[in-house]
């Protein structure tokens, strides 16, 4: 952090990590499924009540794992946002599937609920809801609206460890869900994440696919002679050093997610004032979701010039972000997938939203300094 350049993110080490690769080293254990495999998976099964969970090389494989598992099929149709990382979409458009677009919740800006119904279909497989910011979507109306459907539900909950909704943990109340550990998210392992199996009769299938497609899992625990293969599947399992690494993260799970807590609440009460003033509103956390400051976003006023106030805060150095360009409006999501409804939310919001630098032990005279510049910003920049 040279020249008091304030970076959008700064990696957390706990500082257990090395330790744990050189424990790793010194065994000779470096294939996937070893003791810190192991460790990880019951961390996240007793953590998120999942049935089975699975380290993957990333949110992305337990992703394409979760597409493989309903066996998607070219033509197959898959409600989400559009408001979303390609992953969400991508996963499932590598099996020929159809990504179907649907607009999100203006204070969430997650999935909305409430559209999803009239863009079934008969082709409709599935609906793969979003936890924008580690802010839960309505699950027990997407529930509901899957089962009467008969379909699946596939939760993103790459931005979601150790947030909940209405007590139940993000990504263990769908069929599946996936995590990321990407060095960008709360628990990281530079490149990682995890599928959660949660109806148990995909477990033995997602143990198959991850495992190159052959039950070597089960030859593992020494209940089969040999291994053979047994369905499509791909290596989708990450090396023993990752997962050394990810144990030390997960063991200061709580912590970090505490830690960035009270960053996101002075955040949040600084910028009371500049809503106030309309200049700016901020995150609605719905009264039944227990977010982990996954992110702090703001969405800047219509009359806000939001390239001019970005360009300003690199002149401050505060690398300041946004994201996503919708992927409706993208050259694969045109090409791949399709639209139902406006997408007067997604379109309008995503052109406002600005994300403050955020991690684990910013200090609060960083934060102080950057809603200061923020604040002089904000009054001078006008369309
Ligand atoms: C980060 C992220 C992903 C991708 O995670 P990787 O682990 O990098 O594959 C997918 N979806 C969402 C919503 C994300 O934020």
């Amino acid at each position: 952090m040279k020249n008091n350049f304030i970076p959008f993110n700064w990696p957390h080490m706990t500082g257990k990590e090395l330790d744990y690769i050189k424990e790793s080293y010194l065994k000779g254990r470096l294939a996937g499924d070893g003791p810190y495999t192991k460790r990880c998976h019951e961390w996240l099964e007793e953590h998120t009540g999942c049935n089975t969970a699975l380290l993957t090389h990333s949110c992305t494989a337990g992703l394409e794992m979760a597409a493989l598992l309903l066996d998607i099929q070219p033509g197959d149709e898959i409600i989400m946002p559009s408001y979303t990382f390609v992953s969400t979409a991508n996963a499932f458009v590598l099996r020929g599937g159809v990504p179907v677009f649907v607009d999100i919740r203006e204070e969430t800006m997650n999935l909305d609920e409430r559209l999803i119904e009239a863009a079934i279909t008969p082709k409709t497989r599935a609906i793969v809801p979003v936890h924008y910011a580690g802010v839960g979507c309505e699950m027990d109306t997407i529930m509901q609206i899957a089962k009467r459907h008969d379909l699946k539900v596939v939760e993103d909950a790459a931005q979601g460890i150790l947030a909940s909704y209405k007590g139940r943990v993000l990504g263990s109340i769908g069929d599946l869900g996936a995590y990321s550990f990407h060095e960008t998210k709360n628990v990281i392992s530079g490149e990682g994440g995890a599928l959660l199996v949660n109806d148990p009769e995909l477990a033995h299938r997602a143990e198959i696919i991850r495992e190159k497609g052959t039950d070597r899992s089960r030859f593992f625990r020494g209940e089969v002679e040999k291994y053979t293969w047994q369905e499509v599947g791909s290596s989708f399992l990450p090396g023993e050093l990752i997962a050394a690494f990810l144990w030390a993260q997960l063991e200061n799970a709580q912590t970090i997610t505490d830690g960035r807590l009270v960053s996101w609440k002075h955040y949040h009460e600084l910028l009371a004032f500049f809503e106030t003033r309309e200049l700016l509103s901020r995150p609605v956390i719905p009264e039944h979701c227990h977010h982990n400051a996954h992110m702090y976003y703001v969405l800047l006023a219509p009359h806000i010039d939001r390239e001019k106030v970005l360009l300003e805060l690199k002149r401050k150095k505060i690398n300041s972000l946004f994201h996503y360009v919708p992927l409706h409006s993208s050259p694969a999501g045109k090409r791949y997938g399709r639209v139902h409804g406006t997408m007067v939310v997604t379109n309008r919001l995503s052109e406002r939203l600005l994300r403050l630098p955020l991690w684990f032990g910013i200090e609060a005279e960083k934060q102080n300094q950057i809603i200061d510049s923020i604040g002089g910003i904000l009054t001078r920049v006008k369309r």
